[in-house]
């Protein structure tokens, strides 16, 4: 691969502020040339909900770098670029956010505030019977960079772990296995931070969040689509589920007149529980740039057969 010494790179986002990155690249790249138009001679693709058509004008580009942690749709644009080395960014930052939220929402489930809270409401002034975090059991589905991370987090407070990974895994003081089913059977709360492929869609169903321990509790902080959410509102109403923490959705923004909205055995947050943070992902990017520069392969490659 001929690589020059200057390169020209694209930034292309919908979600991501240019005005955050593009000042911080520059300073950091001064010699490279920076582009927020798609131009054929563009070697480097920075990206994360980039605007359609994006790929089709990029005709000798080198690398794809993403700006967010979920590569699934770039993945399912018809107009990427198959042969081209796609990196997904792992952010220090985006992680830190990430169980700073799953340890938010696993404490209001442990401790009741999402109780307390309707209790408030109702001026209601009644004491529940106090867990120690020893007694519960989390799940997390997907013991990646965010689930290990996680894991390592809810353990210092003295949690159970059970995790649930594609492949064998060793992680310390978390059981870790590749059988769905029991690791939901042992868990009380389950945290989805699973990627999107064909193999996780919907794989929160009404079977397998029956598998939840009674009185339990959803987080889904990885894609909207790995929740069947009319299966969930099913087991919430039944009973056998206390709450769900729902952060994700099928649709994004979720419509104003979506049943999820008022459900109360749910909190919703818009997508919000770990957002790219550029002052701790641009070194990362800047790592990335350098590497395809040097000629050396990229960190952090999608493996494309598998989707993530
Ligand atoms: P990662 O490092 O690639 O880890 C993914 C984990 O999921 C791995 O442990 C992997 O198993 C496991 N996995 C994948 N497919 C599986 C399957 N079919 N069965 C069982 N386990 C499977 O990913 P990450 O960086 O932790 O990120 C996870 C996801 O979080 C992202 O893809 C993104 O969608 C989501 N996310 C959401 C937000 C938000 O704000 N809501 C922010 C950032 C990221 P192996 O270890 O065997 O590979």
């Amino acid at each position: 691969m001929n690589i020059r010494f200057v390169l020209n790179i694209l930034f292309a986002s919908q979600t991501e502020d240019p005005a955050e990155w593009l000042p911080r690249l520059k300073e950091a790249l001064p010699h490279d040339r920076f582009f927020t138009n798609p131009e054929a001679d563009i070697d480097i693709a920075l990206v994360a909900t980039p605007p359609e058509g994006t790929f089709e004008a990029l005709k000798s580009l080198k690398l794809v770098q993403s700006l967010w942690m979920g590569v699934e749709r770039l993945l399912a644009d018809p107009a990427f670029p198959k042969g081209v080395p796609l990196a997904r960014l792992v952010d220090p930052g985006m992680v830190a956010a990430m169980s700073e939220s799953v340890l938010a929402h696993v404490l209001d489930w442990h401790r009741h505030h999402y109780i307390y809270r309707v209790q408030q409401d109702a001026r209601r002034w009644q004491r529940l019977k106090q867990y120690l975090a020893s007694d519960r059991t989390i799940g997390l589905l997907g013991l990646g960079e965010l689930g290990s991370d996680a894991a390592r987090k809810l353990g210092a407070l003295g949690f159970n772990l059970v995790g649930w990974s594609r492949r064998p895994k060793k992680l310390e003081g978390v059981t870790c296995l590749t059988e769905l089913n029991a690791v939901l059977e042992r868990s009380d709360v389950v945290v989805c931070l699973l990627p999107l492929t064909p193999q996780t869609r919907h794989i929160l169903n009404e079977r397998t969040l029956r598998r939840i321990r009674l009185g339990g509790a959803v987080i889904n902080v990885a894609r909207g689509s790995h929740v069947v959410a009319e299966d969930l509102i099913a087991v919430l109403d039944s009973g056998h589920l206390a709450h769900a923490y729902l952060d994700v959705f099928e649709h994004e923004p979720l419509t104003h007149e979506h049943p999820l909205w008022t459900h109360p055995g749910i909190t919703i947050t818009p997508h919000t529980a770990a957002l790219t943070e550029p002052r701790t992902a641009l070194p990362k990017v800047i790592e990335n740039i350098e590497r395809l520069r040097r000629g050396e392969p990229p960190l952090n490659l999608v493996d494309l057969d598998a989707g993530y």
